[in-house]
């Protein structure tokens, strides 16, 4: 029996029961791999053995020759497929050859992309519907003619860019920069929060698009997953690409590497020399970033190879590598100083020099307060290992040298968070913090008071975020007194506490008795009366 494989049922509610009807008849009359690959073509479509591909395979070459595409396949085999389906007196309809036979789609059902009628078929190589056996072939003749054209298109991307890579490369702004007004542009940079200072400085670019990089540039930025340049690279960009020295700086994470690698990469991409650029960074962490995120920009860009020169590695392969006509070198200093005292290695063919230095903007650093030694350990630890800030645990169970390194480690920008207990943070009063926390409310207001006043001191403003729970229910009261003048959103479900009614209650009974025993101009004459009283009766 032939099996059309070219063409796969298609599986619906109605199906289902035409795969069992299948199955049946083929377990009392076909063979074993024809009934193993007809249940995988009603059971799973797209997951055949490689049995059934191989069938496939054969069909659709058969179907792709255009002179036999139309009638040639579907009048030999098929024809005798139609009979012994007729024979047999199946349930199952035997595959449509013909378009013309095949009935309009009902509203919902799938269509066949290339008539339109019913598409009750899938097609095996492109997991489109079809109705037929003929449009099928006519479908595959189209895909093919279509990846043809795409082929040449990709020769002629590539004719192009290979020329764009010989003829020098000169940025100058996109007709969509040049077309922005000067206030356009001046509140763009307000709003990303770019500053210049300098001559002449060009307009940031707004997509990497308007750079003018070679294809294949664009190609890795996208599957780098770089979509729009971060602030940074849209004004250092076009900067590094004119050739001017650049002095800049933005936080961690916001894309410097990519800003001053595009320059450099466009800059050294004719270059014969090598190496023709340098970029130092402070740590082996750091210039192994540099250099993965280089290749992955780099891919596919001729002659682009990059050394590591970083300590802590093996030196005899960096030298070997350094040796192979590397375009950039991206190096700690101290590993590129051994090399160049070592070896004969000349860099006056370097043009770029790129110093990442990657100090950190100093950001004061946070501190929580918890109640107890253990809390102060366990949270410092699990603020570590979730959110990878440096940070250190401070209490009473820490001996005197290391509350001094604390500090001194606190002063000098080594921890990111200390977790302290009370008591102890009132040693912390000369670290400038801008955010306190205080993870355990204090048991008196007093301390409260005396925590939260860590941050934002020497008339500068901070943050306190205090956790509460009914443990400092007693303190209800006294804490909405004392922050809800500073204008504090504080939650409802403090707002709302019966604890707190209870105590604001019971406060204006005690101000009620203590102002009914206070003498006033209002009530002196009813004392004297009331105390004469007293003293005539006795
Ligand atoms: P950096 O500040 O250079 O260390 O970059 C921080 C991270 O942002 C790195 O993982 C980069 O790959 C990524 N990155 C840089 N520029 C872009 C961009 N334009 N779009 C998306 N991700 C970026």
């Amino acid at each position: 029996m032939f099996l059309p494989r070219s063409v796969k049922v298609k599986r619906t509610p109605d199906e289902d029961r035409s795969c069992t009807a299948k199955k049946h008849k083929l377990s009392s009359g076909g063979s074993l791999l024809e009934e193993t690959t007809e249940f995988q073509d009603c059971k799973s479509v797209g997951t055949e053995t490689s049995a059934s591909t191989y069938n496939l395979s054969e069909t659709v070459q058969e179907h792709t020759e255009p002179a036999a595409a139309d009638l040639g396949v579907a009048n030999t085999p098929l024809g005798k497929d139609n009979q012994n389906t007729d024979e047999d007196g199946s349930l199952e309809e035997p595959i449509k050859s013909f378009s013309k036979s095949q009935r309009w789609a009902e509203p919902g059902e799938p269509v066949c992309v290339v008539c339109g009628r019913y598409g009750e078929y899938i097609c095996d190589k492109t997991d489109e519907d079809v109705c037929s056996l003929e449009c099928k072939a006519k479908h595959l003749l189209q895909t093919q003619a279509k990846e043809k054209q795409l082929r040449s298109d990709q020769c002629t991307d590539s004719q192009a860019e290979a020329h764009l890579l010989n003829t020098p490369y000169f940025y100058k702004d996109h007709s969509f920069i040049l077309g922005l007004q000067d206030e356009q542009v001046e509140n763009l940079k307000l709003q990303l929060g770019i500053a210049v200072q300098g001559q002449q400085v060009p307009r940031p670019i707004v997509e990497f698009e308007h750079c003018g990089f070679p294809e294949t540039l664009n190609n890795n930025l996208k599957n780098s997953g770089y979509e729009v340049p971060t602030p940074i690279q849209m004004q250092m960009i076009p900067v590094g690409l004119l050739g001017r020295d650049i002095l800049a700086s933005a936080d961690t994470g916001s894309g410097k590497t990519a800003a001053f690698l595009l320059p450099v990469i466009m800059k050294v991409l004719k270059e014969t020399e090598t190496p023709s650029a340098l970029i130092l960074a402070p740590t082996r962490e750091l210039a192994i970033q540099i250099e993965r995120q280089a290749k992955e920009l780099m891919a596919g860009l001729p002659n682009m190879r990059t050394v590591l020169l970083v300590g802590g590695l093996p030196l005899p392969p960096q030298l070997h590598r350094l040796k192979q006509s590397v375009k950039v070198i991206i190096a700690t200093p101290g590993r590129l100083l051994e090399i160049l005292k070592q070896s004969s290695v000349q860099l006056h063919s370097i043009k770029i020099v790129v110093v990442d230095e990657d100090k950190k903007l100093f950001k004061p650093p946070v501190l929580v307060f918890v109640d107890c030694k253990l809390g102060a350990d366990l949270l410092s630890d699990a603020v570590h290992k979730i959110t990878g800030l440096q940070c250190t645990a401070m209490h009473s169970e820490k001996s005197q040298v290391e509350r001094t390194d604390i500090l001194q480690g606190l002063l000098q920008e080594k921890y990111e968070v200390i977790v302290s207990t009370g008591v102890l943070g009132r040693g912390l009063d000369l670290v400038n913090v801008k955010l306190v926390v205080n993870f355990d409310m204090p048991s008196t207001m007093d301390e409260y008071v005396h925590q939260v006043g860590r941050a934002g001191r020497l008339g500068h403003s901070g943050t306190a975020i205090t956790f509460i729970n009914n443990n400092s229910k007693k303190l209800f009261w006294d804490v909405v007194k004392r922050v809800k003048p500073t204008g504090t959103i504080l939650p409802p479900q403090l707002l709302n506490s019966p604890y707190l009614h209870d105590q604001k209650r019971r406060e204006q009974q005690r101000l009620k008795q203590l102002q009914s025993s206070l003498v006033t101009g209002d009530n002196i004459m009813d004392i004297i009366k009331k105390h004469n009283k007293n003293n005539s009766q006795r």
